[in-house]
């Protein structure tokens, strides 16, 4: 006698149900709308009885209603942006597999790719034969990777109270979250001064290195794309810095990574060449989704030693992308960037980077335009940020502007706080936002000026 299995996979039709989220899917990319309505309206109970896979279409629909749309080119808020439609159905595909790139026997064709993408932002960003790297989940797990190998990772050899980090005041916050799963004092944590656009100042940097103790241990955080100000820190600069004072060089690319693929921006990173780690993200401005990020060493023994380990549960020969890092499972995502890479190729890829850093200065020159805000920092990437003209002691007015601007949901800044004061930011991400679409936000946020 056989049971009757209940919940089985297998002889599943399919080809229905891909076709109804095709046809979501496409009014998402096409969307216009950015935040839902979902106020108020309660979820659904669970159900104890199952509504089969038929009605998941229902489910679909009430997830796109009430989630935000990233895909208008009018949203211009955050470092978020829609994926690449391609992103979007090769994640399916992924999930379906669910390789694990803990083990090769797992992830045969993930881990080349893999490979294969870590070799080429090691040529990216000219490392030099001797690099190495993995991908890892987000962007605080790389900063928290690169930081523990800069203090000695799995081979310890100094106490964590030796080490002191160097970062601009601008950096992210898991730089500052890292330091404290790591046990490196909060007092031991420098702040750089930074210009007003967020750029570390190398002569602060100079002078604060050699106050410190002979015995004390440097690690120095520069960052290529800063969250507020979208920035690029003087990395020749600090290179040369950490060179002479014997730093550990870890470059913070999670956000501005994707300038590898720019034939005119590129070399916004030069001096990353010089650095011990580097931490990547294509989640941010590779349109991907999260979780996707990576770390590369300059020197591969030093990566090998600081951050491998061994797997004793997979006895196998083959060598294992799993042997290296904090994680342990990690999801096959590098095939989602794989075939973004190939369906649009790097050239677009990079011109897509380049039309995001055209657009923010273009942005630039209309702030400079206008009577009611202005421009507080000269981009160095697609990232600008503002502030209105006239008084406003502790961004009341800018807070009471934003709430009024979003209400109406057609276009979307965000707030952000930078040596006290509240700024707005734009962040132009999405390929398709031109310079009518800067403009009609513009005049929006005008409009709502209290
Ligand atoms: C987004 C970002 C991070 C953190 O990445 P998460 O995936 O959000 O953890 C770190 N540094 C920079 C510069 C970033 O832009």
């Amino acid at each position: 006698m056989t049971t009757k299995v209940k919940n089985s996979f297998r002889n599943v039709k399919l080809a229905g149900l891909s076709k109804e989220l095709g046809e979501i899917l496409e009014g998402i990319f096409a969307g216009d709308r950015l935040f839902p309505d979902g106020s108020g309206k309660k979820l659904p109970a669970l159900p104890q009885e199952g509504v089969g896979l038929a009605k998941l279409p229902d489910l679909w629909r009430l997830v796109e209603e009430r989630s935000t749309l990233l895909t208008s080119p009018n949203m211009m808020a955050h470092m978020d942006v829609a994926p690449h439609p391609a992103a979007a159905l090769t994640s399916a595909l992924v999930a379906a597999l669910s390789n694990n790139l803990l083990f090769r026997e797992l992830s045969p064709f993930a881990s080349d790719v893999e490979e294969q993408l870590i070799d080429y932002f090691i040529r990216g960003f000219g490392l030099g034969a001797k690099a190495g790297g993995t991908f890892v989940s987000g962007g605080s797990m790389a900063n928290l990777s690169c930081l523990f190998a800069a203090v000695g990772g799995f081979e310890t050899q100094h106490p964590r109270s030796d080490f002191h980090i160097f970062c601009p005041a601008s950096v992210h916050l898991s730089v500052t979250k890292s330091a404290a799963v790591l046990g490196i004092p909060v007092a031991q944590v420098h702040k750089v001064t930074c210009d007003n656009g967020g750029r570390m100042l190398a002569e602060d940097l100079e002078k604060r290195l050699k106050q410190l103790p002979k015995a004390a241990k440097p690690v120095v955080v520069a960052v290529a794309g800063t969250t507020i100000h979208g920035s690029v820190d003087p990395l020749i600069d600090i290179a040369q810095i950490c060179k002479s004072r014997g730093a550990w060089f870890h470059v913070d690319a999670i956000y501005g990574a994707a300038l590898v693929f720019s034939g005119t921006h590129n070399k916004l990173l030069r001096g990353a060449e010089f650095a011990d780690s580097i931490a990547i993200g294509p989640q941010k401005w590779m349109y991907v989704p999260r979780l996707s990020a990576g770390v590369l060493f300059k020197d591969k023994s030093t990566f090998e030693k600081r951050l491998g380990t061994a797997l004793p549960y997979s006895f196998t020969q083959l060598p294992h992308r799993g042997q290296w890092g904090l994680q342990s499972s990690r999801p096959a995502d590098v095939l989602v960037l794989w075939a973004v890479l190939h369906t649009i190729g790097t050239k677009v890829l990079g011109e897509t980077v380049d039309h995001g850093i055209a657009m923010a200065s273009r942005f630039h020159e209309l702030l400079s335009e206008s009577k009611m805000v202005e421009a507080t920092h000269a981009p160095d990437l697609n990232i600008q940020t503002f502030r209105l003209k006239g008084s406003d002691s502790a961004g009341q007015r800018a807070s009471a502007t934003h709430s009024q601007f979003t209400s109406q949901n057609k276009a979307w800044f965000s707030l952000s706080k930078w040596n006290d004061e509240i700024l707005f930011r734009a962040v132009i991400l999405a390929p398709d936002t031109t310079e009518d679409h800067l403009k009609f936000a513009l005049k929006i946020l005008e409009k709502a000026i209290t």
